[in-house]
């Protein structure tokens, strides 16, 4: 029980960390829009300090939003690796939970997106706008499939890589 406390121990420090590093998204950083804002791309309204899905107010101004952003410079800030036998057998339906939390995790957090989703020799390779729709989806399918969890943080580009094995 005691390599048990440890392990949750050391799972529950590194979410903390990586929920601070979040708020220091150098996208995010970059671009204080002036409010209200409409992203040119996906509609998302700056309001109150946060992206968030609105119907666009009238005289808005117009930018790219964080998101959009990220996917016009092809500059992910997560990836996440698929792979394993069992991913082989169970390939769409481990897909579709992965699609499953994006749509989640996107209509409250509109920053949060897919932005590639390729497969790679046996793997499956999943990028995304943020770090944490990389790691939702890692420990979705984790949740739903056990198998073998792991998160790498580079802390110079600020970004997550998530892998899962089964
Ligand atoms: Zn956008």
């Amino acid at each position: 029980m005691v390599n048990g406390y440890n392990i949750n121990k050391t799972r529950r420090m590194r979410r903390d960390r990586l929920i601070r590093e979040h708020e220091h998204d150098t996208y995010k950083l970059r671009a204080k829009p002036q409010e209200p804002t409409v992203c040119n791309e996906c509609g998302a309204v700056y309001h109150k300090g946060r992206w968030q899905w609105l119907a666009a107010p009238a005289g808005a101004h117009r930018a790219l939003c964080p998101a959009c952003h990220r996917i016009h410079d092809r500059y992910p800030g997560g990836y996440l690796t698929l792979g394993g036998p069992f991913l082989q057998q169970h390939r769409d339906e481990i897909l579709h939970l992965a699609r499953n939390v994006e749509a989640r995790e996107k209509a409250e957090h509109p920053l949060r997106r897919i932005m590639t989703l390729d497969a790679q020799d046996d793997d499956v390779m999943i990028t995304t706008t943020d770090m944490q729709m990389a790691r939702a989806i890692g420990d979705a399918v984790h949740h739903a499939y056990h198998g073998e969890l792991d998160y790498q943080y580079t802390d110079e580009a600020n970004i997550l890589r998530v892998s899962w094995r089964r």
